[in-house]
């Protein structure tokens, strides 16, 4: 294969990205924007040896589940890398990608993998899931102001103030801001120059409570005519928290580490569940809550409670899942490496009047096993113990050091909440060498018209 050249291919596979595979004599094809089944023209971009990376041309023959995507700038806004596939399709293809890492990676049987994992749980309506928005701020060739997305990969900015993704408060909320900013001639922030004012736009969204936070982030420690903006803004009915994050750095950071209310309180509130939260500006929250809560409700029946239980929440975050357990349990300890989430989740279990969930800061990889250490110390070789062990780690999932002293706490449940297949695959064959078996597989799509794939899984230990 050489650069420049025109081939035909049909795509075969999904890559990590949400790129299309195809293969032509043995050679492989990575080509944007295709679906599972399209027979199309491409022409190479990169040749490398043994793969290249390619262009799409021509759709020659359209997957039969290939669908016009709903999104009229989906294919240059890169967001949304599969939402030219049919949602039916998504969900098959997430299931798939989940069964056959467990296969391919966790070493676990066909068949036993069919027999326990349950059909994945996508969503009734798969538009307009997010709670959260950043919207950038630019110009266009004009020098009017425009609020929207980067195009893949760049940071150029196309205008779209309704994503599809997004709620539909978020729209106009930008149209305030941008007529706003062409009254007063406000620039946007460029980052060639460093210069002009506004850089992003948060909003946030309680789908509960209906209350709605706009946090401006921008390069100065004022906006000008601040007041008429706010007053418009507070205009708009569940508008609850109206913040200023100043953001002078020449960075890819979003937001400032200051803020300052403009109008209304600091935070929102919103529930998952029975639990309340409150979600202030830079707090890290799920953004996808009607999913979260089926999650979480897996997780919750996983963890097969009683209320006599101890509990760790490894990996915690803000304790939205230790608090979730913490309804049904006698004690839940979360561990977790961000101090400011840590305090969210000290603040959200006095919210909730959770007395029995306590939290610490650190890496789990350290913490538990130096817990599981000093136990040992104070009570004469007697080891610490846990009923159920819950796990939710990033994609590079945990360290075998932390597995180790999971396998030693001998808790009799396991619950492992994963956003990285390939890695929960490889976690979970350790732990079938330690003593612990698979009993549930269940996959979450938190995310749709992206490859992303969450998933619970349950393991129990096994009697001897
Ligand atoms: N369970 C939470 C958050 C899961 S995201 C929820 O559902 O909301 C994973 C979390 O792990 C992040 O909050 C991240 O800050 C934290 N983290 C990353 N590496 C860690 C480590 N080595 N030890 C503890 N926490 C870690």
């Amino acid at each position: 294969m050489n650069k420049n050249e025109i081939v035909t291919v049909t795509i075969e596979d999904i890559g990590v990205g949400g790129e299309g595979i195809g293969k032509i004599d043995g050679y492989t094809l990575f080509v944007k924007d295709t679906v599972i089944g399209d027979v199309v023209e491409v022409k190479i971009m990169k040749a490398k040896k043994h793969y290249g990376y390619a262009r799409l041309m021509k759709i020659l023959t359209p997957s039969p589940n290939r669908i016009t995507p709903p999104c009229p700038v989906a294919r240059q806004c890169g967001g949304c890398q599969i939402q030219a596939m049919s949602y039916e399709e998504q969900l098959r293809f997430k299931q798939n990608k989940v069964k056959n890492n467990l296969i391919r990676l966790g070493g676990f049987a066909e068949e036993r993998i069919e027999t326990i994992m349950e059909p994945i749980c996508g969503m009734e309506h798969p538009f307009h899931y997010r709670n959260k928005a950043q919207f950038p701020i630019g110009q266009d060739k004009e020098g009017n102001p425009v609020a929207g997305f980067y195009a893949g990969r760049t940071h150029q900015i196309i205008s779209n103030l309704d994503c599809m993704l997004g709620v539909e408060e978020n729209e106009k909320i930008l149209q305030i801001l941008l007529a706003f900013m062409k009254k007063y001639h406000l620039s946007a922030y460029d980052e060639q120059t460093q210069r002009g004012l506004f850089r992003h736009v948060l909003i946030r969204y309680g789908f509960t409570t209906k209350e709605i936070m706009v946090c401006f982030v921008v390069n100065g420690n004022r906006i000008p005519h601040e007041e008429e903006l706010v007053a418009e803004l507070m205009t708009i009915s569940g508008m609850t928290s109206i913040s200023l994050s100043v953001n002078r750095e020449n960075t890819n950071v979003i937001m400032g580490k200051e803020i300052r209310v403009l109008a209304g309180q600091a935070y929102i509130t919103d529930y998952i569940g029975n639990v309340k939260y409150q979600i202030s500006p830079l707090s890290f929250y799920q953004v996808n809550p009607v999913q979260t809560e089926k999650l979480y409700g897996y997780a919750l029946e996983y963890a097969g409670l009683s209320g006599g239980e101890t509990v760790w929440d490894l990996y915690c975050g803000i304790g939205t899942i230790s608090l979730f357990l913490a309804q049904k349990a006698k004690q839940v300890y979360g561990v977790e490496i961000v101090p400011q989430a840590v305090e969210d989740a000290r603040k959200n279990a006095k919210l909730n009047e959770m007395g029995n969930a306590e939290f610490y800061v650190g890496k789990a990889e350290e913490v538990l096993p130096e817990y599981y250490a000093s136990y040992e110390r104070e009570h004469k070789g007697e080891t610490a113990h846990a009923d159920v062990i819950v796990v939710d780690p990033p994609r590079k999932g945990c360290e075998e050091s932390l597995l180790r002293t999971m396998v030693d706490m001998k808790p009799e449940r396991i619950v492992y909440v994963s956003c990285d297949s390939a890695t929960l695959a490889r976690d979970l064959k350790y732990l079938c060498g330690e003593g612990y078996q698979l009993e549930k597989v269940q996959a979450v799509d938190m995310f749709p018209m992206t490859v992303h794939v969450e998933c619970v899984v349950l393991m129990s230990k096994v009697q001897n």
